[in-house]
């Protein structure tokens, strides 16, 4: 069996984690600082702060922006799901905006026309490990003094014009879940260069707690542990490495791939890298399968390829309760149903490589 993703850990991440277990310092400790000082040197930040969750990090990047009753988030529909929902749980109202085709990102040139008196914020989201168009939604961003919240959960390494996700837009946040590019079973990270910005999510993070017993407003337990960190500084180690094996895993996807009609490889948009988090094709009516028969062709056939995401997130109910149908975002909604995500983890052999180009060939 090809899996679809397959975490890399090796020796050190073990000992590193046995380190922690036999120091019986099991949750938020000098691990965690160790971790926060790595990204934030990575990303090229003045700060990290560490969470338990990718999720937990929007959720805090969106509480320190101030976002609350009756404000407006703009976004994309074509997202996992933890994009959206801390928006939701803060009071606010995502606004949905179709994605560009070409990166299944979020289109900048269909933001201005969402943005109303009561928008505070963008999340553009990273998609499959693609930074979005940074320089057209910094300059909408900076007209209407919005936050700029980056979901870059899923391109952790990226860079746009030489900047790393994380420092792209005004608060970044990465996920560490076991099936990200680098992961600690479950973890998260947010990085900015804003003091303030820093000092909430800390605080938020801890029940809103500032010294001892005394706290300034809300807040949830929201830590990572010391076991989780001890495990990603050795990930962080080799995320450049990771990610070049999965670079060279899409080269070999497209030179084998290029032939075979009725699928659209991946497209790397100018000025940026692309970490291919996911290598995803689109499956179009010229195939002589459909998507969804290409996927149980596979999976017969040993080879696990992944839909992300059957739903644009207005087809969920509570999402499509906040006034929107099928129909508002067609590229989104023939993306989610074109899509498909082929193995391209770092531990692919190249055999396996050949074998998916042969059988996709061969269909
Ligand atoms: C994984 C992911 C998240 C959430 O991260 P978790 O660590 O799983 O909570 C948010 N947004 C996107 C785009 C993701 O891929």
């Amino acid at each position: 069996m090809i899996e679809i993703s397959a975490p890399v850990i090796e020796t050190e991440e073990i000992q590193a984690a046995t380190k922690v277990l036999r120091s019986g310092q099991l949750t938020q400790g000098p691990k965690v600082m160790e971790l926060e000082a790595a990204f934030a040197r990575f990303c090229g930040t003045k700060y990290a702060v560490a969470l338990s969750s990718g999720t937990a990090a929007i959720h805090a990047a969106l509480f320190a922006a101030g976002i609350g009753e009756g404000d407006e988030v703009i976004t994309t529909p074509y997202t996992f799901i933890a994009t959206i929902n801390p928006i939701i749980m803060l009071g606010a109202k995502p606004v949905l905006v179709d994605i560009d085709p070409d990166t299944f990102n979020i289109n900048p040139k269909l933001i201005k026309s969402a943005i109303t008196s009561k928008t505070k914020a963008i999340i553009p989201v990273d998609l499959y490990g693609q930074p979005c168009d940074y320089d057209a939604i910094d300059s909408i961003a900076k007209e209407s003094s919005l936050v700029v919240v980056e979901d870059a959960c899923q391109a952790v390494g990226a860079e746009y014009k030489g900047s790393k996700t994380g420092a792209l837009g005004d608060i970044g946040c990465i996920s560490l879940y076991a099936t990200k590019n680098i992961m600690s079973g479950e973890g998260g990270m947010i990085t900015t260069n804003d003091k303030q910005y820093e000092a909430i999510t800390r605080r938020f993070r801890q029940h809103g707690m500032t010294t001892q017993y005394e706290y300034d407003g809300v807040g949830l337990n929201y830590r990572m542990t010391d076991l989780q960190a001890a495990i990603a500084v050795e990930q962080l180690k080799k995320v450049t490495l990771l990610n070049s094996l999965r670079q060279k895993n899409a080269k070999s996807l497209d030179e084998g791939l290029k032939q075979v009609s009725g699928i659209v490889l991946p497209i790397r948009a100018k000025d940026r890298s692309h970490v291919f988090h996911q290598y995803t094709i689109r499956v179009t009516d010229k195939f002589p399968l459909s998507r969804d028969e290409l996927v149980a062709e596979l999976k017969a056939k040993g080879i696990m390829a992944g839909i992300y995401y059957p739903k644009p997130l207005h087809f969920y109910k509570h999402v499509a309760d906040l006034g929107y149908k099928p129909g508002d975002f067609p590229v989104s909604e023939l993306a989610a149903s074109q899509a498909l995500s082929l193995p391209i983890h770092p531990s692919l052999k190249t055999t396996d490589i050949d074998y998916i180009i042969r059988t996709i060939s061969a269909m």
